[in-house]
């Protein structure tokens, strides 16, 4: 016996519940099946608790300046009570999925799916079979672990989320926007912490001034960076672990964690016996309505690894469900996605950096760097870097990267004015809000410098 759906979505993460919430709203029949808990990597185990540990770990930085306005603060974190805090809200958000899916009549099963054919779903556990006109896959990805001699004494961002205690010093490998968050999360909580990275600066393929910039406000924050080296393995010492790196180097680690890129779920999922293509990191092939190589099966969100992002994911899943159930061929626009990493300092972009815009066009490079005024009083000297890239002459803005407090919530607002192809006038003419920090970027007068041919001036 098989029950029939217009819709079975696997994983009911950001893409996954979008899309099932949007079909049954257009009056589809849709089923979710969700292995772990509903909501998916960016509310259980991603955006959502990894910026209420980020906001937790900013306290220590707000102690320290608080002393300049006056203030005398006798401040002592308690880990398991932020950690119960944390998981309260988290499972408050996880009943506010629940029921957004509910309400509309989508079923949700507890269970693990696995593709069976083009129409065909069976449930691993229960061993239901369900049968769907379509079939969306937005499974999500997974931490990737380096595979080396005792790989499995090392923790990942999933673990991190629920350690008994917090380690005395962490060794996080990895160089992306997950290690240098949880490298200043750790250090803001008083963690000792060094990142170890294979490359030669963090944030491969960011704006160079910015991955400096916040490299030395790590830095300035005591932690510590190890470059061109990466983890050769890891071994018990009492209660602590000794990592020995590539170049010979060992040393002990109350905790170490791998931050070192993320793979989609598609082992074992049954898409190869089903005719779904994949790419060569298993990532599933897709057309621009996220339709895979099997016409009935389409894919949303990190599996398709097109960007890893969950309002990416979301945009996807609403596509599909009004392409496919509404009727209306819809696609995405990839090519203006805003970006932050909420480390301290935040740092948040979008556009391109200096480096690719130089080699496409004539441009103009306006940079400010200056002390944000909440510091003024104090005397910690980190800089906000500011940098808007237009076309040359005043032209089209193409990138806009911040580095600082509220760097994140500036540049959603920049969005919005290079979506719709602001140009550097278009910026001048907004009147200055003062005293903010964001009031530079509508009153930059003369470029910093400019590249012509591809060449700096
Ligand atoms: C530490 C961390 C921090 C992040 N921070 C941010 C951020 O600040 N901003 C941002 O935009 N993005 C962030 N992300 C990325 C974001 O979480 C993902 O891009 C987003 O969750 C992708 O959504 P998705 O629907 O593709 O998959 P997911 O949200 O991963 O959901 C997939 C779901 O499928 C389930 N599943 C998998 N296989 C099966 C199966 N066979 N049967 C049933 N269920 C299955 C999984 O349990 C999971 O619940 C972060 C990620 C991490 C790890």
């Amino acid at each position: 016996m098989s029950d029939a759906y217009d819709l079975v979505v696997i994983g009911a993460g950001s893409g996954g519940v979008r899309a099932a919430r949007m079909a049954a709203t257009y009056g589809a029949r849709v089923a979710i099946i969700e292995e772990y808990r509903v909501g998916g990597t960016c509310v259980i185990r991603g955006c959502v608790p990894k910026k209420l540990f980020v906001y937790a770990s900013r306290f220590s930085d707000m102690f320290e300046i608080a002393r300049s306005f006056g203030w005398t603060v006798d401040a002592k974190f308690d880990w398991p009570t932020l950690l119960a805090n944390k998981d309260k809200e988290i499972d408050r958000l996880e009943s506010a999925y629940v029921a957004g899916l509910e309400k509309p009549g989508v079923e949700i099963i507890r269970d693990r799916g696995v593709i069976t054919g083009p129409n065909g779903v069976k449930l691993l556990h229960s061993g239901r079979e369900l049968s769907a006109r379509y079939i969306l896959v937005a499974t999500g990805g997974h931490p990737q672990i380096p595979e080396i001699p005792g790989k499995e004494l090392g923790i990942t961002s999933n673990e991190a989320f629920h350690l008994k205690a917090l380690p005395h010093s962490i060794l996080i490998e990895g160089g992306g926007y997950i290690a240098v968050e949880f490298a200043t999360i750790f250090a803001g909580l008083g963690v000792d912490t060094t990142i170890i990275y294979r490359g030669d600066c963090i944030l491969r393929g960011f704006d160079e001034d910015m991955r400096r910039g916040l490299e030395a406000g790590l830095t300035e924050r005591g932690i510590k960076l190890i470059y061109q080296t990466t983890i050769a393995r890891l071994e018990k010492r009492g209660t602590d672990i000794l990592a020995t790196m590539s170049d010979g180097v060992s040393a002990p680690y109350g905790a170490v964690m791998f931050a070192t890129g993320r793979r989609p779920n598609t082992h074992g999922l049954g898409l190869a016996e089903a005719g779904v293509k994949l790419h060569a990191h298993g990532a599933i092939e897709v057309d621009e309505y996220s339709r895979t190589s099997v016409a009935s099966i389409y894919a949303v969100g990190d599996v398709t690894n097109r960007a890893q992002l969950t309002p990416v994911a979301i945009r996807e899943g609403s596509a599909f469900a009004a392409t496919v159930f509404n009727n209306t061929p819809t696609t995405v626009d990839y090519s203006l996605i805003g970006t932050a990493v909420f480390a301290e300092p935040e740092l948040a972009t979008i556009g391109l950096n200096e480096a690719d815009a130089a080699t496409h066009d004539n441009i103009d490079v306006y940079l400010a760097r200056f002390r944000p005024m909440m510091n003024t009083l104090s005397t910690k000297s980190e800089r906000v870097i500011m940098k808007l890239i237009t076309e040359a002459d005043g032209g089209r803005v193409l990138g806009l990267h911040i580095l600082g407090p509220g760097a994140a919530e500036m540049v959603q607002m920049g969005a919005i004015a290079m979506g719709m192809r602001a140009n550097k006038a278009d910026f001048d003419r907004a009147m200055a809000m003062h005293p903010t920090a964001a009031e530079e970027l509508v009153t930059f007068k003369a470029p910093s410098y400019v590249y012509r041919g591809g060449k700096k001036q």
